[in-house]
């Protein structure tokens, strides 16, 4: 039984607060669902309407392809990827 200690330990740096960056939070959308779900720091459900979200950037793209089904809250911005399975429609909203 070899024990020899791995090399490939990399320092870590102490955990540093997130930078203050807007990072869009990134959720799975219920089937059929339209009304964000979101709460904010007081608890308060966000409701904000989901829309089609066409104006994603490089980051979306490279995560979930060019052609990615992405909503987005229009209230919080929160990004919603469809429900795995859920068949997507060709329409801009979903009723
Ligand atoms: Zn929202």
């Amino acid at each position: 039984m070899t024990d020899a200690p791995t090399a490939m330990e990399t320092p870590q740096p102490a955990a540093a607060p997130a930078p203050a960056q807007q990072v869009p939070k990134v959720k799975t959308r219920l089937p059929h669902q339209r009304a964000c779900n979101e709460k904010d720091a007081k608890g308060k459900l966000c409701a904000g309407h989901l829309k089609r979200w066409y104006g994603y950037g490089e980051d979306v793209k490279r995560q979930f392809g060019p052609n990615a089904e992405v909503y987005r809250c229009e209230h919080c911005h929160t990004i919603y990827l469809p429900a795995p399975g859920f068949t997507p429609r060709s329409g801009t909203l979903q009723f």
